[in-house]
This record gives C-alpha cells, structure tokens and sequence, in this order.
C-alpha cells in the first residue's frame, strides 16, 4: 500500500512528551485531507514511552511503532524509520515539538507546487533553545560550511523529502550518514519553509554532549578528507624538523658540546620520529582513498525516461550484489 504522506517521529525516553505530541500533531495531519502514517521509531527507550506508543497505536489507526532493539542515536532511528515508510513524501519531525506540526502542510504544499524534492525546515528563530545550544549549534554549521557542506544553514532534520530523495539516501553506502549533511550533497531541487524553533515541549534534552561530539566527528569525516590530509602534512612538517634536529645533534656532537650520550640518543629519537610522521602520513592518504571508495555512490539519478512515460517496461537497473544476473 502507498500513502500520500508518511510521518518519521524518533523517540527516545519521550513518556512525558508523547501525549503532548499526539494532541497537537493529530488534529493537523487529519486535517491536511491526505493519506498518512506516523511512524514512531522507539530508539530503545527505557522509560515507558513503549507503553506510551503502544496505547497510542491503539488510539490512533493512522500511526505506527517502530522499535529499535537498542538505542542506535537520533539519525539512526530517523533513517530506520525512513527505510520502513510507505509514504510518497516524508517528513521527519521531533517527538519534542520543537518543530511546530502545523508547518507539514506548509511543506507539503511547497513541495507539490514548486515541484521539488526536498522542503528544509529553516530555523529563522532559535531565541528559545540554550545559549549553549544556540553557540554550540553555530559553531557547527560554521565548521561545516569551511568544510564544504552545502544546504540550507540552520536547517536540521525537520524536513520533507520525495521518495526518490529517501531512496537516493538510503542507497548510500556510508555509515553513520548525517542526513543534513547528506541531502543538500544530492543538490535534488528544493525550497525552504522557515519556522520559529519553539521550547521543548517536555523532558530533558536527549542529545547529551557525547552525542553532539558523535554527531561533529560523523558530520566531518563524512564531508571531508581534509583532517586526513592534515596527517600528511604535520609527518612532513614533522620529517622536517626531526631532520633539522638530527643534524644538529650532529654537528654539535663535532663541535664536542654536547654530554657524552646526547647525540646518539637525539638522534635516533629523531630519525625514527621523522620515519614515523612520514609513515603515518602516508597510512593516511592510503586510507583516505579506501574512505572515498567506500563513500562513493551512484554516479547520477534519473529523473524521468521518456520510454517509462510512455507506459513501456522500461525499469532503472540498479547493481545488486546479492543478485547474481
Ligand atoms: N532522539 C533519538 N535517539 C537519541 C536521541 C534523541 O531518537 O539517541 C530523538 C528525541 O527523542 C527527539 C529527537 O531525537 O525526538 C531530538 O532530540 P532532542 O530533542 O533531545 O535534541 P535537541 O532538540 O535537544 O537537540
Ligand atoms: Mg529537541
């Protein structure tokens, strides 16, 4: 079965905002006049939000549970909940109500007449979440732009996407894929609903500061080689002075002014400091090339075939591995 619209909600530990999100998110996707599943991806919770989702499944015929055996992290759960929905588009939205429901429509809507794939919700306020947050946040979208990210700044993963898009970025083959990084990188047509950030509705945040620390590292090595070639760079920089320093303690040693023992010691400190860099600089340009093969993905994506809009067979073929043909 295909619906029009379908719902992404990551929960994790939500029991005091779960009912809230229900009232308000209800009443507005009843009365966007489509077809529609809410899925709820429970992230391992340990509270009692799986007991909050399973009176909610029974409450509400248009929602749905997902459950994760074990707390797997924000952009996990959203891509799980992704790969299992049936809805021609998606939006994936907080459990908090942070992201204001009301503005699905908005997205909708964008998207059908501007006929794009993608729909950014764009944070013009964020005067309600922390100084913390709001300075945290900044210096990410910063550190992301001088590492070449593209996109919209201050989009998060409040977002519509067509099928095709969630297709595109399931099809990837990276780990720890950050989804506001990678759906700009698809450069698929698109257009932006800003919305003011409103105060979690409930609860503590669950995006504690060894998350957001997972999130920087999977955001940089995901966009960029550029700290890899850092490697390469200080073992040459390191080569260079461990060089220098060697033939000092050489000449100093000719120069008999040095402690008996300084000399060999410096200097075979020296030389197998400089192989090392070196080395490790060369480990680093070899495992930057694995990481760009490994993260390379289709080189296009078709967007419509005259042959398929003529009702014909025709069928996009896509590599398969586990299909021998
Ligand atoms: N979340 C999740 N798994 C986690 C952490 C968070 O599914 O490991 C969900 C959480 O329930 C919420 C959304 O991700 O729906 C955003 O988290 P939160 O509001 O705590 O982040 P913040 O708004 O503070 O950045
Ligand atoms: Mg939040």
């Amino acid at each position: 079965m295909t619906l029009e619209l379908s719902v992404v909600v990551p929960v994790y530990n939500e029991e005091e905002v779960l009912p809230l999100f229900v009232d308000r998110a209800r009443p507005v996707m009843d009365s966007l006049g489509v077809s529609y599943e809410v899925v709820f991806v429970d992230d391992g919770s340990t509270d009692t939000s799986a007991a909050h989702l399973q009176r909610i499944l029974r409450q509400w015929p248009e929602a749905r549970v997902i459950r994760l055996r074990a707390n797997a992290g924000h952009q996990a759960a959203i891509t799980a909940g992704l790969a299992r929905s049936r809805g021609q588009w998606m939006v994936t939205i907080d459990a908090d109500l942070q992201d204001p429901p009301e503005v699905i429509g908005e997205m909708l809507r964008a998207a059908r007449e501007g006929q794009v794939d993608v729909v950014y919700g764009v944070r013009t306020d964020r005067t309600t979440d922390s100084a913390f947050k709001r300075v945290t946040a900044e210096g990410f979208y910063k550190v992301m732009a001088l590492l070449g990210a593209k996109g919209e700044f201050n989009a998060g993963d409040f977002r519509l996407m067509s099928r095709a898009t969630v297709d595109a970025v399931l099809a990837l083959p990276e780990h720890g894929r950050v989804l506001r990084l990678v759906v700009p990188t698809l450069g698929f047509p698109s257009a932006v609903v800003g919305y003011k950030r409103e105060v979690r509705a409930a609860g503590d945040s669950k995006y504690p500061l060894s998350k957001m620390i997972k999130l920087t590292v999977d955001s940089v090595t995901g966009l960029s080689q550029a700290p890899l070639r850092l490697a390469i760079w200080l073992g040459f920089l390191g080569f260079v002075v461990a060089f220098g320093v060697g033939g000092y303690a050489l000449v100093a040693n000719a120069l008999g002014q040095t402690v008996s023992g300084w000399t060999s010691t410096i200097f075979v400190i020296s030389i197998f400091s400089a192989v090392q860099l070196l080395c490790l600089g060369i480990l680093g340009e070899y495992v930057g090339r694995i990481y760009a093969m490994q993260r390379s993905g289709p080189s296009h994506y078709v967007g419509s075939d005259s042959l398929e809009d003529q009702g014909s067979s025709g069928r996009e073929v896509f590599a398969d591995p586990s299909r021998d043909e």
